[in-house]
């Protein structure tokens, strides 16, 4: 049987010990049945796994002893962020969460650009999809997701990544992902910037330039935001 993760605030987590609370106890104790003595995984959100066994249940609480501790566990060494236009659709926005999180991007930030129809997303929704995944992928990490972002902004903080990617289907010097990627320089972190239904303009593409984005072609096909943001999510993550 595959393995399950539970989840543990890391606030619950002190020494040699652990508390899972909440809905998590109820259904580790309600549903799965488990009892004192038995072994669980569980991952913190914040990079971190362990291998606990139950020591005490409560009416709403499960205490645990810890065994081993696991660093980064299930962690892409590249850290991906992942900036994407707002999609119209909220339903697609949720898949992309759900998605991203099982390749391993780590942050994930909606974008509003030129040609991108403003509204929010439910972020409270958003987090429990990525809470979700991150158990149900085996992540240790539970992927940030950001309030929406100005395009110019985006810009403006990319610097601090080591490889700056944009895909764009509107120019044929720019390289297919897996070209561009070559003979690189192993980098630690990745932006991604993907446009909305409508495109990028060409001032936005005008701006990553000087950003020192690379453009990059994702092939002839003309892909669906929320396809483009994970096909090159995974040829970076595939590739470091
Ligand atoms: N409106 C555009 C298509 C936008 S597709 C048009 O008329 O052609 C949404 C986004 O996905 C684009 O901004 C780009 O970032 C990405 N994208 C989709 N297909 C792509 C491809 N074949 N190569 C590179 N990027 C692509």
């Amino acid at each position: 049987m595959s393995k399950d993760f539970f989840y543990a605030d890391p606030a619950n987590i002190s020494g040699q010990f652990l508390t899972i609370e909440g809905d998590e106890s109820k259904h580790i104790v309600r549903v799965l049945r488990k009892s004192e003595g038995e072994l669980l995984w569980v991952v913190d959100g914040v990079d971190r796994a362990y291998e606990v066994v139950i020591r005490s249940i409560q009416q709403h609480t499960v205490e645990c002893e810890i065994l081993s501790v696991h660093e980064r566990f299930n962690e892409t060494e590249i850290e991906v962020t992942l900036a994407v236009a707002v999609l119209k659709n909220p339903s697609r926005m949720e898949w992309l969460i759900e998605k991203g999180t099982e390749l391993g991007i780590r942050r994930f930030i909606p974008v509003s650009t030129s040609r991108t129809v403003a509204h929010s997303p439910k972020e409270n929704r958003l987090k429990k999809i990525a809470h979700s995944a991150m158990k149900q992928s085996g992540r240790s990490y539970l992927p940030q997701i950001y309030p929406i972002t100005s395009m110019d902004s985006v810009m403006h903080h990319a610097s601090v990544f080591d490889l700056k990617i944009i895909p764009y289907e509107h120019t044929d010097e720019a390289l297919f992902i897996a070209e561009a990627l070559r003979h690189r320089q192993k980098p630690t972190s990745a932006l991604i910037v993907v446009g909305p239904e409508g495109g990028f303009t060409e001032d936005e593409i005008h701006a990553a330039e000087e950003a020192g984005f690379v453009q990059v072609s994702l092939g002839k096909r003309r892909l669906r935001t929320e396809t483009a943001a994970l096909v090159a999510a995974s040829w970076v993550i595939g590739n470091y």
